[in-house]
């Protein structure tokens, strides 16, 4: 009999996925996408996030490992645990098989989306309207923000550190609020102005109300009324907004888009698309891996992962410590050391998609495609990748190797062309432990606009190309 075999193919084509996946797989791709929009739906803030997330991980059988640190409860291969950082930033491992000095696999992502935060001393009445005043959060196009309707979420934290949640316009039922924009008919001098120019930071006030309090002896009966509704809803004065975090952000729910459902728009999917999706993974990762198994999801990566709850505190190595000390017999620094060094890690960010009605930011070659697979990049930055973490081609070669064993489609994509702009993420924070890093995670059109746009294709391979990440050993 002739053994015929198959020649490698001399040249690299990247097609769209869905010609390349096994049609049994199409009812998992929609489960997938259904469980996640109804995430984003729920989680609209980096608070938000982490609440849903532990919920979920607590029925997965997760437990705090707040408890095994004040008992000093050992813990053994397999044990399945998450730690918190101040309600915002969240960590989820599963302890492997081999100790904790050979590394961890952790996917990394972040659950901080761009929005638009209420200022410490807010309320003001202009116009015979009351108004919330504003610092918007992270990277926006402002001008895309005004006329659309914003709902509200947050905490006030009272000196006595009672805590009181806030939700409003979410619910159909609930009034939502709004930054408005100037008429097309008295828009002559605005129109002139450039994008950048023509809705300022100091514009970006929400209207919250408009009838006067009956009081016929006080000077802002507006702002009076609004007071006296926060006061009865909340329990709140105006001095409260001094200890509060208050965000502003899309009200519209995510949905399917396209009309054959391909794909997914919504806010906040930079980065909760990564965040859910190696959840997801960790979730479902059956039995115990061979290296520990480590899911983060963190905060403040828009602003430059700088504060308590960001990528460049401590969080990550102070929980691993714990990890370190819990597993082995004798608590030594060298150990933590080489668990940081020995780790991989998949920074689980956005990237941009190629966009074919602004093709000259990119370079077709080199950028991701819409429904192309799960987009790893080895290196982003800016003017000669300046500011990157450019990947090892060893370690690449890893990811290439994981992903065909696993059967997930996947693309390479940098973030627009030479010289165009740029941009980065955690990867270099935890590449300064010398562990192997990557960028990997699903491409966007739209990114940072207060509604987003994914591939359900692509969403399903970051799913299960992170769970192949998680719990596949090495060579
Ligand atoms: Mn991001
Ligand atoms: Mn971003």
């Amino acid at each position: 009999m002739k053994k015929t075999i198959k020649k490698p193919e001399l040249t690299y084509s990247n097609k769209n996925g869905y010609e390349k996946l096994p049609k049994a797989e199409l009812k998992n791709l929609e489960e997938l996408n259904r469980l996640y929009i109804d995430f984003i739906a729920r989680a609209k803030t980096e608070r938000d996030a982490h609440d849903e997330a532990v919920a979920l991980l607590e029925t997965a059988g997760f437990s705090d490992l707040l408890k095994f640190e004040k008992d000093n409860t050992r813990l053994k291969p397999g044990d399945r645990i998450y730690k918190s950082c101040s309600g915002k930033t969240l960590m989820a491992v599963i302890i492997g098989k081999k100790p904790l000095e050979a590394g961890m696999h952790i996917v990394g992502a972040h659950t901080d989306s761009p929005r638009i935060d209420i200022k410490q001393n807010p309320l003001y009445e202009s116009g015979d309207m009351a108004f919330l005043d504003t610092h918007y959060y992270g990277g926006i196009k402002k001008y895309q923000w005004v006329t659309i309707p914003l709902a509200l979420h947050g905490v006030f934290i009272k000196p006595d550190g009672k805590k009181i949640k806030v939700s409003v316009g979410e619910d159909p039922s609930e009034p939502v609020l709004c930054i408005t924009d100037l008429l097309p008919h008295l828009a002559q001098d605005q129109m002139k102005k450039t994008l950048a120019e023509g809705i300022e930071g100091e514009h970006l006030d929400a209207i919250v109300g408009s009838i006067p309090s009956d009081d016929k002896k006080l000077k802002e009966k507006i702002k009076h009324n609004v007071l006296k509704l926060l006061n009865e809803k909340y329990g709140i004065t105006e001095e409260d907004f001094l200890s509060a975090e208050l965000e502003l952000v899309p009200a519209a729910p995510p949905r399917e888009a396209g009309l054959d459902r391909s794909m997914v728009l919504g806010y906040g999917q930079d980065d909760r698309v990564c965040a859910y999706t190696g959840l997801k993974a960790m979730i479902d990762l059956k039995g115990t891996p061979e290296y520990t198994s480590c899911v983060l999801l963190c905060d403040k990566e828009e602003i430059g992962s700088v504060g308590a709850t960001g990528m460049a505190s401590n969080f990550f190595e102070n929980t691993a410590a714990e990890l370190v000390n819990l597993t082995s017999e004798v608590y030594s620094e060298l150990s933590l050391k080489r668990a940081m060094e020995h780790s991989w890690m998949l920074s689980a960010d956005v990237n941009s998609l190629f966009d074919p009605l602004f093709p000259a930011v990119s370079e077709k070659k080199n950028t991701a495609f819409m429904n192309h697979g799960l987009c790893l990049t080895k290196y982003c930055g800016a003017r000669g990748k300046s500011g990157s973490s450019d990947a090892n081609a060893e370690f690449v070669a890893e990811m290439r190797r994981i992903f065909a064993k696993a059967g997930v489609i996947w693309q390479t994509g940098e973030l627009g062309k030479v010289d165009q702009g740029g941009g980065g993420t955690i990867a270099w924070l935890m590449a300064r432990y010398g562990m192997q890093v990557v960028d990997c995670g699903v491409g966007l059109l739209s990114m940072h606009a207060p509604m987003e746009l994914a591939g359900k294709l692509d969403i399903y391979m970051a799913y299960k190309g992170y769970l192949a990440f998680l719990k596949d050993g090495r060579k």
